[in-house]
């Protein structure tokens, strides 16, 4: 170990406190501590290399270093580092709302800014919100989430958000929502069987929105995929019926893009798979490449219309980030979705994607894999003790972050969501690439459990 990368550990370990992490655990393994990286590969301070499975958190799309978005940054850069959206416009971020309007789905004209997905999923909540309020139906003020749903860590994101270790502790600071099962077929909620029900999940949501038409604000679904929930596609039709309960119920639908938009799931936006037309649509992650925090909420101009009035009538949406339509984050942006035009990004997948499913359908034979799941380049693999009765190892065990330090001592970066192993790899990754990722997967896994 080199003087300096031992420094930056033990410096590392005195100051900074890492976010989802026991840091008394932490602080006992050793740190991985990049330097650089360049295409998908990212360099350690002691010049290990990687391959960047998981995107750098699921945002990294066209690679690391990219030319064109390192030129865009810089040269905003000689413009103007930022300047503030609060009665001020820039250049970067009007071009941008432009774009962004013209690939999403149909019916998006307008474009908030702000910073995270947290922040933009908290955008669209307020939104919605306060669009009934001061539009004659203040009493629709409630919203409709799933079950194991994933929208960020800000406590309005929090209130919508499903995953009892993360979200519970705080159910003192947040507000109610309606929940509806998610449809996680490999252990279906309401005890159906994958192949063999009839959807009694979407039955069941079609119920509750129906049963609370008449107070329902929004609707908040990850569309086709729950992430953080363990990788979780939606079975074929879920995400048409919701939107379809959506529209009879007069309620508004809030798409939350931030892990699948931007062609995760092969297809520019996730919304695109069912034709889903959301009145909301958050996008962050990906939104820049995976460059730079930046986040927006595209929504109607019904919802638009509904704040515009005198000013004295309060319809203004009180909200705003000082680092709101940041120009370089905004230029970062422009340079990324450049790059999906002129690399023809979406059209190139399916190669990728066939590779990836084959390698997946492999892992499937291994002992401790209970299921193995993947929309486009986002892919779970869930471990278990026993497969015939999908009895999970004991927490304590952290079969998911054995695997994880396995691969990475054979050069692979991943980070799993409990005991499901998570491969996002960018979408600009190469084919060699992503069978040297599949083969450290599963030596990782059969190491990790003694397969
Ligand atoms: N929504 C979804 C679906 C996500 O997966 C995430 C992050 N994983 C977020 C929101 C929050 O995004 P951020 O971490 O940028 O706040």
């Amino acid at each position: 170990m080199t003087d300096r990368a031992e420094e930056l550990e033990r410096k590392d370990k005195q100051f900074v406190w890492h976010p989802f992490a026991q840091m008394r655990d932490f602080l006992e393994e050793p740190l991985l501590i990049v330097e650089s990286g360049d295409g998908c590969t990212l360099r350690d301070v002691r010049g290990k290399t990687y391959i960047d499975g998981v995107s750098s958190l699921w945002c990294n799309l066209h690679g690391h270093r990219r030319a064109e978005i390192d030129r865009a940054i810089r040269e905003q850069l000689d413009r103007v580092a930022h300047s503030t959206l609060l009665g001020l416009a820039n250049v970067p971020s009007i071009e941008l709302a432009e774009k962004l309007v013209a690939i999403s789905p149909p019916g998006l004209e307008k474009v908030f800014y702000s910073d995270d997905g947290a922040t933009a999923v908290e955008v669209a909540i307020k939104m919605a919100f306060q669009f009934w309020r001061q539009n004659g139906r203040p009493e629709r003020s409630k919203f409709v989430s799933l079950e194991n749903a994933y929208h960020g860590d800000t406590l309005g994101a929090v209130s919508v958000g499903g995953i009892a270790a993360f979200h519970e502790l705080y159910r003192p600071l947040l507000f109610d929502c309606l929940r509806v099962p998610s449809p996680y077929c490999y252990r279906c909620p309401i005890g159906m069987e994958r192949d063999a029900c009839e959807m009694q999940c979407a039955e069941e949501m079609e119920r509750v929105v129906a049963e609370n038409a008449h107070e329902i604000a929004a609707v908040v679904v990850e569309p086709m995929v729950q992430g953080a929930a363990g990788i979780i596609p939606m079975p074929n039709g879920y995400m048409k019926r919701l939107t379809r309960a959506c529209e009879k119920a007069g309620a508004l639908l809030i798409a939350d893009e931030v892990a699948v938009g931007f062609g995760r799931t092969a297809k520019m936006f996730a919304c695109e798979w069912e034709d889903a037309r959301p009145d909301f649509l958050c996008c962050a992650k990906g939104l820049t490449g995976g460059y730079l925090p930046l986040a927006a909420t595209l929504t109607t101009r019904r919802v638009f219309d509904g704040f515009c009035g005198e000013f004295e009538e309060h319809r203004t949406f009180f909200h705003g980030h000082t680092y709101t339509g940041n120009p370089l984050g905004c230029a970062a942006a422009l340079a990324s979705l450049a790059i999906f035009e002129r690399d023809r990004v979406l059209e190139k997948l399916a190669p990728k994607i066939a590779l990836l499913e084959r390698g997946l359908a492999k892992l499937r034979e291994l002992s401790h894999v209970g299921d193995v799941r993947s929309k486009g380049m986002m892919a779970g693999v869930e471990l278990v003790r026993d497969k015939s009765t999908k009895e999970p190892f004991e927490a304590a065990f952290r079969a998911g972050h054995r695997v994880t330090l396995a691969a990475r001592q054979r050069g692979l970066i991943i980070r799993p969501l409990g005991d499901v192993v998570v491969l996002m790899p960018p979408l600009a990754i190469s084919k060699d690439e992503l069978s040297r990722m599949l083969n450290i997967v599963r030596e990782a896994i059969c190491d990790a459990t003694k397969d």
